[in-house]
């Protein structure tokens, strides 16, 4: 069994750099290395889609005008 993080509700992120701790997939529980980004379509502009290098589940999706905003 893995150690996943728990997720803390009520503290405010923080952007501290993850030296030593890899990330892990939330949907194949994979300790991952990175994450794919693939550019997709979008009515108003540029969008990129992240998703998993071991399962592909998709991670998120950004896009240019704002983190999470669409
Ligand atoms: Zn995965």
């Amino acid at each position: 069994m893995r150690n996943r993080p728990k997720l803390e509700r009520g503290r405010i992120p923080t952007y501290t750099p993850s030296v030593g701790v890899v990330p892990i997939c939330p949907h194949c529980g994979e300790e991952i290395d990175g994450v794919y980004q693939q550019q997709v379509a979008e009515n108003l502009g540029k969008a990129y889609m992240w998703f998993c290098m071991e399962c592909r589940k998709v991670l998120g999706v950004s896009h240019r005008k704002g983190f999470w905003m669409g």
